[in-house]
C-alpha cells in the first residue's frame, strides 16, 4: 500500500467522548485485570487511528498549503485537540488510580504509567485560562519573528531569507548581513523583552497554582522527565566546561587557520573559504546512493529504506507551496513513518536521508510495541536514534560527497562537538531565569553575558549592540517556545558521539545495541535506554570527558591545511 491509498477520516469528537464513557464505566467496574487491560486496548486502537488521522491531516497541509481542502482538515484536528485531551484525561486519572495498578504495570511496564502521571500534575482545570494565554504568547513570538522585513542591499528579506548571506565566502557579505539582522533584533528588543517577561511570570504563576514551588520542576515534567532532574543536568553542564569548552577553543584556531584569518569574529561562522561541500547528483540520484547505502549497512534498514522508497513515504524536494522545514511524522495505523524535507543542494540532503531517516528507522523498528504511547520516547531520547544515524552511515558518504568527504566528516564531527556549549549556555540560563522570575530584563542580559563568559569565551561581537547587550538568546526559538527543551539535542549527542566511537572502533556489538534502542521505541525512559544500548550516561562524570578526547583526537588526525 502507498501513503496516497491510506484509508483517512475526521475523528467524530462526541462519538469519541460517547465511547470513553462506555469505556471508562466497564474499566472502574471490572473485577480483574483481563478486563481493564482489555479497555486499554482498546483505548489504544483508537489512539492509534486519531494520530494516523491526525497525521495524515497535518502532513497533507504542508506538502501543500494552498490546498483550502488539505487545510481545513488540519483545522479540524487542531480545533478538537483540547477537547480530545480532556475526554483522555479522565481515562488517564481511572488508569492511575486502578485497584490493579501493579498487575496492570507488570504487563504494560512502569514507563506507560510514569508518562500519564507526569501528564496529569502538569494540568489542573484551574490552569486552563492561562494555558490559553501561554499559547496566545507563544504565537506573538512566532509571529513577531515571522513580521521581519529587512532591508538589504536594495532588497527585503525576512530572516530565513537572510540567512544564506550569514554564510557567505566574502567576509563583507557576512558582517553587513549580520548588521542587518541584528539592527531588527535591536529595534525590536523591547518587544521581545516585554513578551518573554510575560511568558516567565505566567509560567510561574501556572507553577504556584499547580502548587510547585517555581516553573522549573513543573517544566521538567512537561518534558516527560521521571529519571533526572535540574542536579544531574548542571552536572552535565558543568562536564561541558571542563573538557568540551577547551576542545572547542583549539577548534576555533583550527578554523582560523583553515579560514586563512588572523582573528574570528563571531560572522566568520563558515567552514571553508570556497564554501561547504555539496552532495554530487540530482535528487533522485541521492535516494538510489541512499538505497545502495541503506542495503550494505545491514539487512533491517535494507528493507526499511526499500519500503520508504516504493511506498510513497517520502516528499523531498522543495517546491512552491510546499511547508518550509524538514521533519519526520508517522503512521501508527499502517506502522509507517514518513519523511518530509526541502532539498536545497547543500549537505544538509544528505543529513536529511540520514538524521531523518533515523527517527524514521526508529519508528519502523518500534512498530509492534504494544502502546502507541511507546512508539515514540521522550525528546532526548528520540534524538539518539537521528544523530547516531548520522553517524553509522559515515563509511558511505563518499557515495555523496567523492572527493569532499573528508571536508564533509570534519565539519559534521567539528560542528556537533562545537554545539554542545553553546546548547548548555542556553539551558543554563533557563534555569536561572526561572529560579529568578521577578529579575528584570536587564539582569537577564546582564546573566547571559556573564554565561556566555563561561560557555563561549572569546566570542568577539565586533562592537555590534545587539549581541553586546546581552540578548542574542532573544533568537532562540526554544527559550520563548518550550523551556528546557534544548538541552535535549547536548545529552542524545553526547549519546550519539558514544555511538561514532563504537563504529569508528570497529565494536562488533555496535550495531545490535543500535537496533534494540530503535527497537524498544518510548517504553523506558531515557537513563534506561542509554544503559540498555551499551552507552554511557551523560550524567555521569568522565563521560563526556572521554567522548570528547576522542574525538578531538580524531579531527587532529586530519591535515587541516590540506581540506
Ligand atoms: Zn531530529
Amino acid at each position: 500500500m502507498k501513503y496516497t491509498d491510506y484509508y483517512y477520516e475526521r475523528i467524530d469528537i462526541e462519538a469519541f467522548r460517547v465511547n470513553m464513557e462506555s469505556w471508562r464505566k466497564e474499566f472502574n467496574e471490572a473485577d480483574s485485570v483481563e478486563v481493564q487491560s482489555n479497555i486499554i486496548q482498546k483505548v489504544d486502537e483508537f489512539e492509534r487511528e486519531y494520530a494516523s488521522y491526525q497525521a495524515i491531516a497535518s502532513l497533507n497541509y504542508n506538502r501543500n498549503i494552498n490546498d483550502e481542502d488539505a487545510k481545513s482538515e488540519k483545522e479540524y484536528f487542531d480545533s478538537i485537540g483540547p477537547q480530545a485531551s480532556e475526554i483522555s484525561n479522565g481515562f488517564n486519572q481511572d488508569l492511575v488510580d486502578s485497584k490493579f495498578r501493579k498487575e496492570l504495570e507488570e504487563k504494560w511496564g512502569p514507563q506507560y504509567f510514569s508518562q500519564i502521571e507526569l501528564d496529569l500534575k502538569t494540568f489542573d482545570p484551574s490552569i486552563m485560562d492561562m494555558l490559553l494565554e501561554e499559547t496566545k504568547l507563544r504565537n506573538e513570538y512566532t509571529q513577531l519573528i515571522a513580521s521581519a522585513q529587512i532591508e538589504y542591499n536594495g532588497e527585503t528579506y525576512n530572516l530565513a531569507g537572510l540567512g544564506p548571506f550569514h554564510k557567505d565566502s566574502d567576509r563583507e557579505v557576512r558582517k553587513s548581513s549580520y548588521e542587518a539582522r541584528f539592527n531588527w533584533f535591536q529595534d525590536n528588543s523591547e518587544a521581545f523583552d516585554t513578551l518573554y517577561d510575560k511568558l516567565v511570570k505566567l509560567r510561574h504563576k501556572i507553577a504556584l497554582t499547580l502548587g510547585y514551588e517555581s516553573f522549573t520542576e513543573l517544566g521538567y515534567m512537561r518534558m516527560g522527565r521521571s529519571d533526572y532532574g535540574p542536579d544531574e543536568v548542571a552536572n552535565f553542564r558543568q562536564q561541558i566546561v571542563d573538557y568540551v569548552v577547551p576542545i572547542v577553543a583549539k577548534l576555533r584556531e583550527q578554523r582560523q587557520e583553515i579560514l586563512g584569518l588572523d582573528h574570528l569574529y563571531f560572522y566568520d561562522g563558515i567552514n571553508y573559504k570556497e564554501g561547504d561541500p555539496k552532495p554530487k547528483g540530482t535528487p533522485e540520484d541521492l535516494v538510489n546512493k541512499a538505497v545502495k547505502m541503506y542495503d550494505e549497512l545491514s539487512p533491517e534498514t535494507g528493507e526499511f529504506f526499500h519500503k520508504m522508497v516504493d511506498e510513497d513515504l517520502m516528499d523531498l524536494v522543495n517546491r512552491d507551496g510546499k511547508m518550509a522545514g524538514g521533519f519526520c511524522t508517522g503512521f501508527p495505523k499502517y506502522e509507517r513513518p514518513y519523511i518530509f524535507s526541502n532539498f536545497n543542494g547543500t549537505d544538509h540532503d544528505v543529513v536529511v536521508l540520514t538524521h531523518e531517516a533515523g527517527h524514521a528507522f526508529q519508528s519502523y523498528e518500534s512498530r509492534k510495541q504494544p502502546l502507541a504511547s511507546y512508539l515514540w520516547p521522550t525528546m532526548e531520547a528520540a534524538e539518539i536514534h537521528s544523530m547516531s544515524m548520522e553517524f553509522i552511515t559515515w563509511p558511505w558518504m563518499d557515495l555523496f560527497f567523492e572527493e569532499e568527504t573528508d571536508r564533509f566528516k570534519y565539519k559534521h564531527l567539528a560542528g556537533a562537538l562545537s554545539f554542545l556549549p553553546y546548547g548548555a549556555c542556553v539551558d543554563h540560563f533557563q534555569h536561572w531565569v526561572y529560579e529568578n522570575p521577578e529579575a528584570t530584563p536587564q539582569k537577564r542580559k546582564d546573566k547571559w553575558k556573564e554565561l556566555e563568559g563561561m560557555y563561549r569565551p572569546g566570542q568577539d561581537y565586533d562592537g555590534l549592540p545587539f549581541p553586546e547587550s546581552g540578548a542574542l538568546w532573544q533568537q532562540q526559538l526554544h527559550i520563548y517556545q518550550m523551556p528546557f527543551y534544548y538541552i535535549d539535542y547536548t545529552l542524545a549527542q553526547t549519546c550519539a558521539f558514544q555511538f561514532w566511537m563504537r563504529f569508528n572502533n570497529d565494536d562488533e556489538n555496535a550495531w545490535n545495541d543500535y537496533l534494540t534502542l530503535c527497537q524498544a521505541g518510548g517504553s523506558k525512559p531515557f537513563s534506561e535506554l542509554v544503559d540498555s544500548a551499551g552507552l554511557k550516561s551523560p550524567f555521569k562524570s568522565g563521560t563526556l570527558k572521554d567522548v570528547a578526547n576522542e574525538i578531538f583526537a580524531w579531527l587532529e588526525t586530519i591535515d587541516v591545511k590540506a581540506l
